[in-house]
């Protein structure tokens, strides 16, 4: 690590000493302003942490540590305070918590209801309303609620501060992170939500795929956690998202809509989909489907195999080490375990596939909040003293 350097390798350069005490200057607040990120991120993922655990996980020198904690606590990120109980004989170790009133906004959006979440530091939902709707919410009610229901969380949670919001969409949003450029459920086209949000809000927002937002959330705090290639199929009320993390990176594309799995072709002689094909996974496999055939067995399983069938073209495709399913599919597999598995492993092309392991994911309904969430505490955990907190 680099956090005692002292800029001893600069290149000589006598002639205008005040230009080197500056580069000097800046570098050394390059490597104090990278360590207090390193700091921020691991109390963020990890939690409460000791100031030793603290040294093991970021790899800095304990008098390092202890002058960037009270920096964080200056910044009002973390609070420094004795462990409740130590077990052990002499000074009880210090515990450097994230503070909860450090919070994110998340706004979802979504065919049968509106929700907003404000979402701790530590990745706990600390306030949540949420409204039920009859119709599809326009892009207007969304802001709206939105702009309602923080007004009542900031009043139930006086002191609250607030870093950003963001916006979980079930649909395409292009690569600006604000645009959405097509919700086929919501009937959303080309909406620039980022904007219209900004127009409400004094802090940025991060507008994102739902599906991205929920592989996001299980891979911070979730079933996914620590490991690189994954990829996630929700089933919800509006439709079947993808999503799959590649090597550490959230898969993309070259315009942003990388990942809808929802629509791969199941069948060629399938139903007709919302988005003009023929047999998608998300027509073939539907919540509507899977209740009528909940009393059903054959017709159950059948379901379960379409479901095989699409993580063995995505298990060809990625090559993961897990698959995460979440909504009803999660569900439908922890019905059908062992028929997915095998049918997995016939449809297999990779030799080892029994050792690809599926799983449910488990952050529930906090899933798509804490995934919108993380994408508005990015910048902070960036750059903790680069960014402002502002009162809800
Ligand atoms: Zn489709």
């Amino acid at each position: 690590m680099t956090e005692d350097a002292t800029g001893t390798d600069m290149p000589a350069q006598p002639e205008v000493p005040a230009r080197m005490a500056a580069a000097r200057g800046s570098r050394n607040d390059h490597t104090r302003r990278h360590n207090l990120s390193s700091l921020v991120t691991a109390v963020h993922y990890g939690g409460p942490l000791t100031r030793a655990q603290l040294t093991r996980d970021t790899g800095l020198n304990r008098s390092t540590i202890g002058g960037l904690v009270t920096e964080l606590a200056e910044l009002g990120l973390v609070i420094e305070d004795a462990a409740a109980e130590t077990g052990a004989v002499g000074r009880p170790s210090l515990i450097v918590r994230p503070r909860v009133d450090v919070a994110a906004l998340a706004l979802h959006p979504d065919v049968d209801a509106l929700e907003l979440g404000a979402v701790a530091i530590d990745g706990t939902v600390v306030a949540r309303r949420r409204t039920s709707v009859d119709a599809p919410p326009t892009p207007a009610d969304a802001v709206a609620f939105a702009r309602e229901a923080a007004r009542d969380i900031a009043a139930e949670m006086p002191g609250l501060r607030v870093v950003g919001a963001g916006a979980a969409v079930p649909g395409l949003v292009a690569i600006d992170g604000s645009t959405v450029v097509a919700a086929p459920h919501l009937g959303w086209r080309d909406v620039d939500l980022g904007a219209a949000l900004a127009e409400v809000f004094d802090f940025p927002i991060a507008v994102g795929n739902d599906a991205n937002m929920g592989l996001r959330a299980e891979w911070s705090f979730g079933s996914a956690r620590g490991v690189d290639t994954v990829v996630y199929l929700n089933g919800s009320a509006s439709g079947i998202g993808g999503a799959a993390l590649v090597g550490g990176r959230m898969l993309r594309g070259g315009r942003g809509y990388g990942g809808e799995f929802g629509h791969m072709m199941i069948r060629s002689d399938g139903d007709r989909c919302s988005c003009g094909r023929s047999g998608c996974l998300e027509t073939e496999l539907n919540a509507h489907r899977l209740d009528a055939a909940a009393h059903d067995a054959p017709a159950f399983d059948a379901l379960a195999s379409t479901l095989a069938t699409a993580i063995a073209n995505l298990e060809c495709a990625f090559d993961p080490d897990l698959v995460l399913l979440g909504g009803y599919l999660g569900a439908l597999f922890d019905a059908r375990r062992d028929l997915v598995a095998a049918r997995v492993r016939e449809l297999a092309f990779r030799p080892d596939a029994e050792d690809v392991a599926i799983a449910r994911a488990r952050l529930g309904r906090n899933r798509l909040l804490i995934g919108a969430a993380e994408r508005a505490f990015a910048p902070l955990l960036e750059d903790p003293a680069g960014v402002p907190l502002v009162a809800l």
